[in-house]
């Protein structure tokens, strides 16, 4: 991998090391955007391809025990001047952090070719998953915030049974959800052209999953950062378990009404009745 420029005006990275106890120490290294947005895709990578803990990964890397050529993806507007530039982990970088990243960038993927872009194989193209993580953003499960990035393709329609691999096919699933899914427990239909997801759970229930990845149609506004999208994810979720516990509620009615009925019954009966001998 090429380095980044070095600038004046670049923080200067900060360590702070402190023995925690007498079996721990403890690291904590601060760096600029655009440096931080190398290393954390360097441990992404080196995690996710080891199946390990992202921090045993950086100790790994530090330790010369693992090596990655780190891949880092940036997504932007080829059409719009000084559009906003995404990193599926960072987020919205600042300007000064892409004008780096993108200064050492090898490669540039169109991604309205990618979005119909088909493969005969199982595995997508890096083009294709490019795209998926660049509009789906997050798992496609109602309210999980797992980043794409690291997460697995499901094919809609499994690719055995004839189901292409192509983004009209396909969402980014974690691998939890992508069992569970597997698992018959939900079923879902995409909408091609908004990147929609319309789950159908085993219980009956439904829910609608909107793409919010930079490439997603309806996100054409590209300002959200990656923690603001998943605090709204968060809050979807929240308001779908609130929806679900007042059905819940409204499912008791019946009961409640019946149970207040009878205590006015009751009431009633001690009004008109004041005489009666108390209970033995
Ligand atoms: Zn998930």
């Amino acid at each position: 991998m090429r380095s980044l420029p070095p600038l004046d005006n670049t923080p200067a990275p900060g360590l702070w090391i402190d023995t925690e106890d007498n079996t721990t120490i403890r690291f904590e290294l601060s760096v600029d955007q655009a440096t931080g947005t190398l290393i954390r895709d360097a441990v992404w990578q080196v995690a996710r391809a080891a199946d390990i803990s992202q921090a045993r990964a950086m100790v790994m890397l530090i330790l010369g025990q693992a090596t990655t050529s780190v891949t880092t993806h940036l997504y932007t507007a080829k059409d719009i001047p000084g559009a906003p530039v995404f990193h599926p982990l960072t987020g919205v970088l600042t300007e000064q952090a892409a004008q780096r990243l993108l200064g050492i960038s090898e490669r540039a993927t169109d991604m309205d070719t990618a979005a119909t872009a088909h493969t005969p194989a199982y595995t997508p193209t890096p083009a294709i998953r490019a795209f998926l993580v660049g509009r789906d953003w997050c798992c496609r499960w109602p309210g999980c915030g797992a980043p794409a990035l690291g997460e697995d393709n499901d094919h809609r329609i499994n690719h055995h049974q004839g189901g292409p691999t192509t983004p009209a096919n396909m969402v980014m699933l974690c691998r939890h959800h992508h069992n569970r899914k597997t698992d018959l427990q939900a079923t879902y239909l995409l909408d091609p052209i908004t990147g929609d997801v319309f789950w159908l759970f085993a219980d009956g229930t439904w829910a609608v999953d909107h793409a919010e990845g930079p490439l997603a149609p309806v996100e054409k506004r590209w300002v959200q950062t990656y923690t603001q999208r998943r605090q709204r994810r968060g809050e979807r979720a929240a308001a779908r378990a609130a929806a679900q516990e007042f059905q819940a509620y409204q499912e008791g009615a019946p009961e409640r009404v019946e149970a207040h009925a009878r205590l006015e019954e009751a009431i009633n009966q001690a009004d008109t009745d004041p005489g009666r001998a108390p209970p033995d």
